[in-house]
């Protein structure tokens, strides 16, 4: 029997590594996916990618653990620029798939979830999984339970998520992203709340401007970041833009009241 982590770097499947290293369980081997944006661009934050491959798998070998990054074929642009040839919807034959759909993600099912799928196809010993989930996401929990080959370490040692982000941090092991986001996701998420996206836009310019460009394309299906919401990053660029701009004018105000 090999027992297997699944681990995204969030604090849950973070604390089931610390879970298992305290209590001695067994553990063979830890299994992260990472979404490409491309080829050589990480659809993961800079710095959570570097947080997990810099200072997690170091720590998790150092305490005897393999890792493992999974990658797909396919990367984001590759969804984005696929050319459609069947639709009911005759207008949209010829044209690019471009932005995801949020509740529809192509880019979870092609580039994240596959490459997982894949590893355990081809994996040919009996093994459990580790999931991260804590003891007070009961839903999740019941679908574990009821899965004969998948354990969660966190309900075991009964954790509540509140717990197992209080011991991420007594190990120095929580990922940058909880500085300003209570979630991780892929950076073009079309879910990423106005915190993440001022996060990337005032952080990773180099990132936000990719976004702009991709909503400049022509003929796109999904022809802005959020469909469902009808956002445009366009939209969130001139928000943030007034935003910042009002913030900047009120300190012009209030340092023209003190000179006077
Ligand atoms: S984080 Fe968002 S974009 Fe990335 S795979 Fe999940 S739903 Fe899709």
């Amino acid at each position: 029997m090999k027992y297997i982590a699944s681990w995204s770097g969030g604090k849950d499947s973070t604390a089931s590594i610390i879970l298992a290293h305290e209590n001695n369980e067994p553990l063979d081997l830890i299994i992260f996916s990472e979404v490409m944006f491309d080829k050589s661009i990480s659809g993961e934050l800079p710095e959570h990618i570097d947080f997990i491959k810099n200072k997690c798998i170091p720590l998790f070998e150092s305490w005897g653990y393999k890792t493992k990054i999974l990658h797909s074929d396919r990367t984001y642009k590759d969804c984005f620029f696929h050319i459609v040839n069947r639709s009911k919807k005759k207008e949209r034959i010829g044209k690019y798939k471009g932005f995801v759909m949020s509740g529809h993600c192509d880019v979870q099912r092609d580039c994240k979830l596959r490459p997982i799928a894949n590893f355990w196809k081809s994996f040919n010993e009996e093994y459990t999984q580790y999931i991260g989930i804590a003891i007070d996401e009961p839903v999740r929990i019941d679908r574990v339970v009821r899965t004969t080959n998948q354990i969660s370490l966190l309900q075991k040692y009964g954790y509540t998520e509140q717990m197992a982000f209080e011991l991420c941090k007594e190990y120095d092991l929580l990922s940058p992203i909880y500085d300003f986001a209570p979630r991780g996701g892929c950076w073009f998420c079309p879910n990423a709340r106005d915190c993440e996206l001022r996060h990337l836009r005032n952080n990773h310019r180099d990132l936000w401007d990719k976004l702009l460009e991709l909503e400049e394309t022509p003929n796109l299906i999904g022809n802005i970041w959020n469909i469902l919401t009808q956002t445009s990053i366009h939209d969130k660029e001139e928000q943030f833009f007034w935003e910042d701009n009002q913030i900047n004018l009120f300190d012009y105000a209030r340092s023209l009241e003190t000179t006077i």
